[in-house]
């Protein structure tokens, strides 16, 4: 009950701020919501006022990073091609991971390997018990968590360049995500200790990556249909008006794909809920009062 109880509490005080603050609106809701799976222990710390702010305002962090001098590597943190891989319908995560590896090429993505990497960091964080550390890995490991969960992540055709559709992706992982997410049921269950980090992860970016024709084609669908009132003229934030897909074209598009977007944040606030909870229990759950 006091569950429920602080969860409202902390609906209050954080909604409004993270549900109006534009740019990264999925990240932070992934965040926010991905808290709110975490057993009490880890729960306690993370639902402190200034520690889920940080979590939630900073979830886009990572993307920022790619733009200062010093973070060659960071753009390729966030996605992986596995069309570049040749996947097919009969691979699994290990086939896919051996198909990785015998081509491997850093220019076409390594999220996977990004996230076990930052999950060891984290892990460490959680055994010295630095708070600080903790909070920012804790961004780190979410946003790629919740990159790997967008399709067009996944795939060379990332902003539907190779078959005319392009703007699908801001399109996707922004705008559908700020019209109707908050409509979304983020109810997954509690976090679970994850045994296999590269099997989950793959597994879960090789089920994202078929969802991508389904993605294209709606998109090719609705664009027949309505020939009129794809774009429109929105004013957004500080920049004044911009061009971008209509909310009667976005409607049409997210009733076609059905429940897809939701099932793939919800995807990642359980994966990120996970992966925090795992590196706590491989740290020999420390208690995190201690923090400093
Ligand atoms: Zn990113």
């Amino acid at each position: 009950m006091w569950l429920v109880k602080s969860y409202e509490m902390l609906i209050k005080i954080f909604s409004l701020h993270v549900l109006l603050n534009w740019g990264f609106y999925a990240h932070k809701m992934i965040n926010y919501h991905a808290v709110f799976t975490l057993h009490e222990e880890v729960l306690d710390f993370y639902k402190e006022k200034k520690n889920i702010k940080y979590f939630v305002q900073k979830a886009g962090v990572p993307d920022n990073r790619k733009f200062i001098p010093g973070y060659r590597h960071e753009k390729f943190y966030h996605y992986i091609d596995l069309d570049f891989y040749d996947i097919d319908d009969s691979d699994d995560w290990k086939s896919v991971f051996n198909k990785i590896t015998e081509k491997y090429n850093e220019k076409h993505g390594i999220v996977p390997w990004t996230i076990i990497k930052v999950q060891k960091e984290l892990t460490q964080a959680f055994k010295n018990q630095s708070r600080n550390r903790i909070l920012k890995l804790s961004v780190d490991i979410a946003h790629y968590i919740g990159d790997s969960t967008m399709p067009l992540h996944t795939t060379k055709n990332y902003d539907g360049q190779a078959t005319n559709q392009r703007g699908i992706h801001n399109f996707y992982e922004t705008r559908l995500p700020e019209l109707f997410s908050k409509n979304y049921d983020f109810v997954v269950g509690k976090a679970e200790y994850i045994k296999n980090p590269m099997e989950v992860i793959l597994t879960s970016i090789l089920e994202t990556h078929r969802l991508i024709n389904t993605l294209l084609e709606c998109d090719r669908e609705v664009s027949k249909k309505m020939l009129i009132g794809r774009y429109a003229y929105e004013k957004r934030g500080k920049s004044g008006f911009s061009r971008t897909f209509s909310k009667e074209y976005a409607k049409a598009y997210h009733d076609l794909i059905g429940k897809q977007v939701e099932q793939q944040m919800c995807r990642a606030v359980k994966l990120v809920g996970d992966f925090i909870y795992t590196c706590w229990v491989d740290a020999g759950k420390p208690d995190l009062k201690n923090t400093k």
